[in-house]
C-alpha cells in the first residue's frame, strides 16, 4: 500500500522564501492525518485539499509555526458545517495552549458558541496512539523546553514515517529516525550550529546513524534556501508530494 506525504507547508517560523508554516498531510486508504498545523497552515491546506477530510492532527511541539493554525482550522470547519470529529494530539500542554489561543484570537466565538463537531485533544507518548487511521508515537527531542518538543514515529499502511519537528542533534533524534522508511527532518540552517535546530551539515554527518531508508528536508530557513543547489539530500517546497 502506498502512503502519500503531501507537504502543504514546508517553511519555518519566519516563512522564509514565502513558504507556509509546517503542515504535512499523510494519506493512505482509511488514513488522513496532518502532522503539525502552523499559524499559516490554513491557506496552505485549502490551496491543496479539503480541510474537512482531515481526521486528526499530530503536533510536534507548542511553537506557533507548528500548532498556531489549529484554531483557524477549527473555526473554519465549524462554519463549513463539519460534523465528523477532529482530534488534536500532541504534548501534555496542547489542550491548555489551544484554549488560550482560542481566547486570544476569537474570544467572541470560543466559549460562546457550541462547536458543530466534536474536538478532542489527546496527549501523545512513547506508546503508539491510534490517530487518523495511523498509529503515532512521540519521543522527546532537544529543542526549546517550554515548547514540550517531541519527534513523531507514524506507522501507516505498513510504513514507518519519522518526523523530527524542530530539534537539535542528539541521541533522541536518532531514536526518532531509527529504521524509518521516510525520515522528514527539519533543516532550518545550512551549517550553523544552533542550540535549538539541527543543520543540514549535521544531518549529513549523521546520515548513517539515523538508519532511515530515505531522508527529506523540510522547515527550510533562509540560510538553507540560499544554498539549495549544494544539498545532497532531497528537500521539499510547498506542495511537494512524496509517495512511499
Ligand atoms: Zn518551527
Ligand atoms: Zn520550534
Amino acid at each position: 500500500m502506498t502512503v502519500r506525504v503531501h507537504f502543504l507547508g514546508s517553511g519555518n517560523a519566519f516563512s522564509d522564501g514565502g513558504r507556509a508554516n509546517a503542515a504535512i498531510h499523510l494519506t493512505a486508504p482509511g488514513v488522513s492525518l496532518l502532522l503539525d498545523c502552523g499559524g499559516s497552515a490554513l491557506p496552505a491546506i485549502k490551496k491543496h485539499i479539503d480541510p474537512g477530510t482531515i481526521d486528526a492532527i499530530a503536533v510536534t511541539h507548542l511553537h506557533g509555526d507548528h500548532f498556531g493554525g489549529i484554531t483557524f482550522l477549527v473555526l473554519e470547519q465549524h462554519f463549513a458545517g463539519r460534523k465528523n470529529p477532529l482530534i488534536a494530539a500532541g504534548p501534555p500542554s496542547l489542550e491548555q495552549r489551544l484554549r488560550a489561543a482560542e481566547q486570544a484570537l476569537f474570544p467572541d466565538f470560543f466559549g460562546h458558541t457550541a462547536l458543530g463537531f466534536p474536538l478532542r485533544t489527546v496527549v501523545l507518548g512513547a506508546e503508539p496512539t491510534a490517530l487518523g487511521g495511523a498509529r503515532v508515537a512521540a519521543l522527546p527531542v532537544r529543542h526549546v523546553r517550554l515548547a514540550e518538543p517531541h519527534g513523531l514515529r507514524v506507522e501507516v499502511a505498513g510504513k514507518l514515517i519519522a518526523y523530527s519537528g524542530d530539534a537539535r542533534f542528539s541521541e533522541h533524534l536518532v531514536a526518532v529516525a531509527k529504521g524509518a522508511d521516510l525520515f522528514i527532518c527539519e533543516a532550518s540552517y545550512f551549517d550553523k550550529d544552533d542550540p535549538a535546530h539541527i543543520s543540514y551539515r549535521t544531518i549529513v554527518e549523521h546520515r548513517e546513524e539515523f538508519e532511515a531508508k530515505r531522508i527529506v528536508l523540510t522547515h527550510l530557513g533562509a540560510d538553507t534556501l540560499a544554498r539549495l543547489s549544494e544539498l545532497e539530500l532531497e528537500h521539499t517546497t510547498d506542495g511537494t508530494v512524496i509517495e512511499i
